[in-house]
């Protein structure tokens, strides 16, 4: 089973200190929202910035760089970009767009990167009392100083499952997907649920399946914004398939043979669903 796919290959020392000196070279990863500030290596492939010191022009209300940790002993930053960029050719791109034109340990902290700087921005006042939020130095938490509360990075647990029937696996076609576009079946956890339990109420839901041993995959951070993807495997046990007409269209059985249109290799989907037709191939 593959699953270093989606984790960096690289010796990666996640930290928030020591803080590096700082006429150390580092990767820069700034963002403004979601798009991430770029350097062109040729027509397709693109890296963040590299060199000494916070890039960004200064100004008074420039916030705060995030130290991540090493890449290969490499410093790595996470920053908003507020104001004007810095000068140069430099592009701006949608981390959606930039798998596959980037060097994949660094488009994976680049997902690291943004959803630190998404948490930080959301949660400048306290979700409790109002009060306005510091950041903390040796853990990575925002603090309310008036009433205490601490909030952390968040992430939202999400499954996706692949259920099968013999040779047959189940994909299904959502209102949001390009015509013709199928996937395996996904939901977010709720409160109180195993992921496991997760599985056997979202197949329930959306298409209206029984199924039974629920086996891992692999998981795989998805940074949009900020979920963790675990994926799992589980045989079809029952039930006809009645698909809910608003999160699922249609949902059906193939074989590895007749395959819709399918998720590429950038997400956890697409492993999932290229890993069972390697199995069942004839
Ligand atoms: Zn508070």
């Amino acid at each position: 089973m593959e699953v270093s796919a989606f984790d960096i290959q690289r010796p990666f020392d996640p930290a928030l200190e020591p803080l590096p000196c700082a006429d150390e070279h580092g990767w820069w990863f700034l963002f403004r929202q979601r798009d991430l500030l770029l350097r062109r290596l040729d027509e397709r492939r693109v890296e963040p910035l590299h060199g000494a010191g916070d890039p960004r022009p200064r100004h008074a209300d420039r916030p705060e760089p995030h130290f991540l940790g090493r890449l290969d002993g490499t410093p790595c930053f996470a920053a908003e970009l507020a104001g004007a960029a810095p000068g140069g050719e430099l592009i701006e791109r949608d981390l959606f767009r930039l798998h596959g034109r980037m060097d994949t340990d660094l488009f994976l902290l680049a997902g690291r990167a943004f959803q630190i700087l998404e948490w930080d921005r959301n949660h400048r006042f306290c979700g409790r009392c109002g009060t306005a939020t510091y950041r903390a130095e040796v853990q990575r938490v925002r603090v309310c100083p008036a009433c205490g509360y601490s909030q952390f990075p968040r992430l939202t647990p999400a499954m996706m499952a692949l259920v099968s029937r013999g040779r047959e696996l189940l994909l299904a076609s959502a209102p949001r997907f390009p015509e013709g576009f199928y996937s395996v079946l996904a939901g977010f956890t709720e409160p109180g649920e195993t992921l496991e339990a997760c599985v056997r109420r979202e197949v329930r839901e959306e298409v209206g399946l029984e199924v039974a041993n629920i086996r891992y995959f692999a998981s795989q951070s998805w940074p949009f914004p900020h979920s963790l993807m675990v994926a799992f495997i589980a045989d079809y046990a029952g039930g006809e398939i009645q698909v809910d007409g608003e999160e699922i269209l249609h949902a059906d059985w193939f074989t590895p043979e007749n395959l819709p249109q399918v998720p590429g290799e950038m997400s956890i989907a697409g492993h999932l669903i290229r890993w069972f037709v390697n199995q069942h191939r004839q």
